[in-house]
């Protein structure tokens, strides 16, 4: 008998109901692609859940694999950059929403997609890690490029208690900043504080329509909430500050007006990591390797099984997790 693997698959049938199941799957089954991974690690992002619940159109081919991040070992390659035993991991590019992603024993992919695993990561730190990780990481070197240093005032993490949350307080912290962390769980200060956040601020204070200015409050931010909280954001930033927008647990909308930009010079940095070029990646990685101590990894990572992965999705899409969910496939 030929190899088999489990894998999770989202279907929808004529009246486009979505419906998730557990099927067990052939590699003959997979998309094209010229390097074959197996599988070790996972994770479940917040787009995961909005994959698996339906609640947002992530998907946009039926039936498919979800899961946008992997971490494993190469099992078969045409591709020129890997062979056979290279220890890799993939976020993104499309992986979980238009190509078979990573809720299956197999992955079949793209060699250009692929970054290899830092040689500090093992495959469950990577997933801890994640698009959450490496997106906190995207909108610090954003941050950076743009000229912002830790001598030039606080810097706002929204969304603190989440993934990309959590990573950006202990990235910012880690290179000095002080940094103002706003969440909706008040019982989670001590852990935003063990992650290296200075203060803490009540999200409900961001959340409202709001002024177009309001008071400076902080030189940048990192915002994973979009909304009325991304244009509070931008309203209390300092002359010549910026603020990456990457996320929109609040919402998609930004009701905003020019006069942070045109009277404060405020920046909005747009911050996209499924399609962002290898360098970027290679930077990021590189990066977070350098930056991230074991501890923040392990404060920020829980574990679970593959079984477990449907009702972690609805769970984060609640806003019920706290940090980051690691899938071992082992
Ligand atoms: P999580 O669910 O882990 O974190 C989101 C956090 O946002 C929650 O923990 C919560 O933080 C806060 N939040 C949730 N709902 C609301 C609300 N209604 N109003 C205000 N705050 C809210 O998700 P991730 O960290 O994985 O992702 C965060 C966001 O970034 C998502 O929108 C995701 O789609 C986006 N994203 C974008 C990427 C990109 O390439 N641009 C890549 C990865 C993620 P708290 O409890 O502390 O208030």
């Amino acid at each position: 008998m030929g190899e088999t693997f489990k894998a999770i698959l989202i279907s929808r049938d004529e009246s486009r109901k979505q419906s998730v199941d557990v099927v067990e799957m052939t590699p003959d089954e997979l998309m094209d692609g010229d390097v074959d991974v197996r599988v070790e690690a996972t994770t479940v992002n917040y787009k995961d859940g909005l994959a698996i619940t339906g609640k947002a159109p992530v998907v946009r081919r039926w039936p498919m694999i979800p899961g946008v991040d992997l971490a494993g070992t190469v099992v078969r390659s045409t591709h020129a950059d890997w062979k056979e035993g290279d220890r890799v991991l993939l976020n993104g590019w499309g992986v979980g929403e238009t190509h078979y992603g990573a809720y299956a024993g197999l992955a079949r992919l793209k060699g250009e997609w692929l970054v290899p695993l830092p040689p500090r990561f093992s495959p469950r730190d990577a997933m801890a890690i994640g698009t959450a990780g490496y997106t906190a990481m995207l909108s610090v070197l954003a941050l950076e490029r743009a000229g912002l240093t830790p001598d030039r005032g606080p810097v706002v993490v929204t969304g603190a208690a989440g993934g990309v949350g959590s990573f950006a307080i202990a990235l910012l912290a880690r290179r000095g900043w002080h940094v103002v962390a706003s969440t909706g769980r008040a019982g989670e200060a001590d852990y935003l504080k063990s992650l290296g956040a200075a203060e803490i601020i009540d999200r409900a204070e961001l959340a409202e329509p709001g002024k177009p200015l309001g008071k400076e409050r902080w030189a940048a931010g990192v915002d994973a909430v979009g909304s009325h909280t991304l244009a509070n954001v931008l309203a209390s930033t300092q002359y010549h500050g910026a603020v990456a927008a990457c996320g929109l647990a609040q919402g998609m909308d930004l009701p905003t007006t020019v006069a942070p930009f045109i009277l404060r010079g405020v920046s909005l940095l747009g911050i996209d990591s499924v399609m962002a070029p290898k360098a970027q990646r290679l930077d990021a990685w590189a990066r977070l390797a350098e930056d991230l101590p074991d501890e923040t990894l392990s404060a920020i990572a829980s574990g679970i099984g593959f079984d477990a992965i449907i009702d972690t999705a609805r769970a984060i899409v609640d806003g019920r997790i706290r940090g980051r969910v690691v899938v071992d496939m082992q």
